[in-house]
């Protein structure tokens, strides 16, 4: 049997007809590839025993142009099937064959025509009979191939019958001539079955290479649109980074401190935990920038963002640069202590690089002062209060002197002086 061809939308080639067709061609060539070996058994069994009573030399020779005959059938039939490797030969080759092998078994009874018994004659007639009548059966798919096969050894029956010239002969030729159209009859049947279900199996499978097209088809369209996505979440990822991120220092911009500053006072307030908020001001900036230039002010700004992002060790710690030389630390989940002394190390960090700042009144490098705040948040919106309260710290750093790190507490001891 054949593969069915893969299915093409665009093929005006692809008919059903045509495959039905094929289909039924192929079943025909196999069927006659596979009564070769009984037919050439039954020629040989024919052959051994009428040539105890013809000419043995004319047996043989039959059962030999017999078997030449099926070779060359069988040949036809497996360069059909491509089973040879070769290309298909002309059908009528075929038929010819078949044809020439039913004149063999119509001719069969002439080698015992002459002979005294008459019932050898019967006999052998009665076995080129069934020989037809099995190729009814056997290639019911091909009208042209039974009739080739058929018509020759039906005209030599009658043909002997006719010559016999006895009545209980042509009782044997109306009885053959109704297996016959029996015959016939029974194959014109089973003809429309085979060629219904030959049909079936090739829409079927015509219809199973349309769907596997189809999915295919859809398969890709989902693919593509998934690429898609992929390509507008990633552009979308990168815009949200890009508006979350600030361009001079590449650390988080204002923007994005405020949405995690609220996020993480909702999470402390939920966990009742602890929040400080360390802000962040380099020391006569307007200064530095006057001496050396804004670009290397600009310089200076990202020299403390680096060293405040390097003290930013834990998961949920944020530094940010909120302003222009202004920056603050979230630090979730942080006790006051434990903010004052980050702040410290940042501060000391920042003074140890010893960037030349000739217009400082405090010292010859550029230095940063502090202000920390904590609280566990006693609402949603305590995120404001924090911020209010470590920006008072950072100005009572500032009034103290700069380069230096202020504690919220030191507020309340400054307002009991004061
Ligand atoms: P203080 O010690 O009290 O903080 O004094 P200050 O001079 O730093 O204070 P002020 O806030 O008055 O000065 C901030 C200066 O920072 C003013 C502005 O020119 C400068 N500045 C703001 N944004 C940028 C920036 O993006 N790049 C640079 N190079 N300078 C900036
Ligand atoms: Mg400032
Ligand atoms: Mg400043």
């Amino acid at each position: 049997m054949t593969e069915p061809k893969a299915y093409n939308e665009n093929s005006p080639a692809f008919d059903v007809r045509t495959d039905v067709k094929r289909e039924q061609w192929q079943l025909l060539l196999s069927n006659v590839r596979a009564s070769t070996v009984p037919t050439a058994l039954v020629g040989g069994l024919f052959a051994v025993f009428f040539s105890h009573f013809a000419s043995a030399p004319h047996t043989q020779w039959w059962w030999a142009a017999l078997l030449s005959v099926l070779a060359a059938r069988w040949w036809l039939a497996a360069a059909g099937e491509g089973g040879l490797g070769l290309r298909r030969g002309p059908d009528w080759c075929l038929h010819l064959s078949l044809f020439a092998s039913g004149l063999l078994w119509g001719a069969a009874p002439l080698l015992v025509l002459h002979h005294a018994d008459d019932t050898l004659l019967f006999t052998a007639v009665l076995l080129a009979a069934g020989v037809a009548l099995s190729a009814f059966g056997s290639f019911s798919v091909s009208v042209a191939a039974v009739v080739a096969m058929v018509l020759p050894i039906v005209l030599g029956n009658l043909a002997m019958i006719a010559l016999a010239h006895s009545t209980a002969y042509y009782a044997l030729g109306a009885a053959l001539l109704l297996l016959y159209g029996h015959q016939a009859v029974v194959m014109a049947q089973s003809r429309r079955v085979l060629a219904k279900q030959i049909r079936l199996r090739v829409e079927n499978a015509l219809l199973a290479s349309q769907l596997s097209a189809q999915a295919d088809k859809t398969a890709a369209e989902l693919e593509r649109r998934m690429d898609t996505e992929r390509v507008l979440r990633a552009s979308r990822d990168k815009a949200e980074r890009m508006s979350g991120t600030d361009s001079l220092t590449d650390i988080a911009n204002r923007r994005y401190f405020d949405r995690r500053l609220k996020q993480e006072i909702s999470r402390a307030f939920r966990e009742r935990t602890q929040i400080s908020l360390v802000l962040c001001d380099i020391d006569y900036f307007k200064q530095y920038n006057d001496t050396y230039g804004h670009q290397q002010g600009d310089e200076c700004i990202k020299a403390l963002a680096r060293v405040l992002v390097a003290f930013c060790r834990r998961g949920g710690d944020l530094a940010a640069r909120t302003g222009g030389e202004e920056f603050a630390l979230i630090l979730p989940n942080t006790d006051h202590a434990a903010a004052l002394r980050l702040a410290e190390n940042a501060r000391s960090a920042f003074d140890g690089l010893a960037i030349v700042h000739a217009g400082s009144a405090l010292k010859a490098n550029a230095t940063a002062s502090f202000g920390v705040a904590t609280m566990v948040p006693a609402h949603l919106e305590a995120g404001e209060a924090l911020i209010r309260r470590a920006d008072q710290a950072l100005y009572l750093a500032k009034s103290r002197g700069r380069n230096q790190v202020v504690s919220e507490s030191a507020l309340e001891q400054n307002m009991r002086a004061s």
